[in-house]
């Protein structure tokens, strides 16, 4: 199998998976049980929370586990707009948001907030801080814009949203989803100066199951996700998920340890693909994507749910951006206004530490094949 889908999910090192393993057979203690295995456990929670914090560039104190990056997405919208619902019922965020974020938006605008969408330059799929300061009004709760776009691999301008955010309207609070940046672009709380930033897991090699929201210290009281044991500070109950935060530590230990190698070597890879698969036919690249991981094209014609079942089938990966809608491209396609032809015809090729250039040789053998052997829509 050629799995190019990094994006999507990640292989699991058996180093992560034994150390899950470990804590489900032997340390099955639940963290808050006041006798020794207990309290060991509740130590070995904190060491990998400091873990996973010191890799983000947090405080331990302001990390708190979730089970996934939609979770983290959630959370940080309602707690944000919880906070500052006496600042207005505004909230800006982008068009080409996951849609853990525009569907929490959805929630919120059915209580009757109002959400501006900003959207992405046509073409290149850029976002502006301009253009997103330019949406926030002095009512504006909160800003919610991803760091690295999933489809397109953009990377956003967080820290110049800050920026701007501070000298327009001090108040409003700032959240990025920086599921896909984490560990491959780098970045900390202060450098970007957000006040929500949403990680998960299973991006980087950890299992899923399992995200972590940073909440920085504007954030007052932030409002409990939800109510019960009072784990992680109170704010968001229900008994840790021991092995899955042992597993998410150690991949990002093992992240961490080729912090500078692993987004250089996708990088390559990037770049290797890029060149290669412009050569074939038809093919146009969607999107000026920075992220070391994530190259979009368009085969002009082909469709693209035609090519993924294709080289599927061949046992080779890819997708048609996060999710190709029973043959409509996604609402990140749809946002570029590209032709229909060539919106209809997007694959996401998504790379991690372990792929190769004879990969992409591959998939690039398997798509001129397609190319030639297929029929292209009308
Ligand atoms: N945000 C982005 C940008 C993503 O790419 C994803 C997953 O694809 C998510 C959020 C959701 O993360 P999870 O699958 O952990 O819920």
């Amino acid at each position: 199998m050629i799995y190019l889908d990094h994006a999507a999910t990640t292989p699991i090192p058996a180093a992560v998976a034994d150390e899950m393993c470990a804590v489900l057979r032997t340390q099955f203690g639940n963290p808050s049980a006041q006798y020794p295995m207990g309290l060991e456990m509740k130590r070995r929670v904190e060491s990998w929370r400091s873990v996973v914090a010191g890799a983000l560039g947090c405080r331990p104190g302001e990390l708190y586990f979730t089970s996934c990056g939609t979770e983290g997405d959630a959370w940080a919208i309602h707690a944000g707009c919880w906070q500052n619902r006496r600042v207005g019922k505004h909230i800006v965020t982008t068009a080409v948001e996951h849609s853990a974020v525009l569907e929490s938006c959805r929630w919120m605008a059915q209580e009757g907030w109002e959400v501006t969408y900003v959207a992405p330059d046509p073409g290149t799929g850029r976002i502006s801080a301009e253009a997103v300061l330019d949406a926030v009004r002095p009512d504006t709760a909160l800003v919610s814009c991803m760091l690295v776009n999933n489809e397109l691999g953009c990377v956003y301008p967080i820290a110049e949203i800050a920026r701007g955010l501070s000298a327009k309207n001090p108040k409003t609070l700032l959240h990025t989803d920086a599921v896909q940046g984490f560990l491959k672009v780098p970045f900390t709380p202060k450098s970007l100066g957000a006040d929500f930033i949403t990680i998960s897991a299973h991006k980087i090699g950890g299992p899923k199951g399992i995200g972590a929201l940073y909440i920085g210290p504007r954030v007052r009281n932030p409002r409990p996700l939800l109510p019960g044991g009072g784990q992680e500070g109170g704010l968001r109950s229900g008994t840790e998920a021991t092995a899955q935060i042992a597993g998410f530590a150690k991949a990002v230990e093992l992240r961490q340890s080729f912090i500078k190698e692993h987004p250089d070597h996708m990088a390559q890879i990037r770049d290797y693909a890029r060149e290669k698969l412009s050569q074939l036919p038809d093919v146009q690249l969607i999107g000026q994507g920075d992220a070391p991981h994530i190259l979009s094209l368009s085969m002009v014609g082909w469709p693209s749910q035609n090519m993924v079942n294709d080289l599927g089938s061949q046992g080779i990966c890819i997708s048609a951006g996060s999710a190709c809608h029973k043959g409509k491209p996604s609402h990140v396609v749809a946002a570029l206004k590209l032709p229909k032809k060539v919106a209809g015809s997007v694959i996401r090729l998504s790379f991690g530490p372990e792929t190769t250039t004879a990969d992409i040789d591959a998939c690039a053998d398997a798509l001129r094949r397609h190319h030639d052997t297929r029929m292209p829509m009308l």
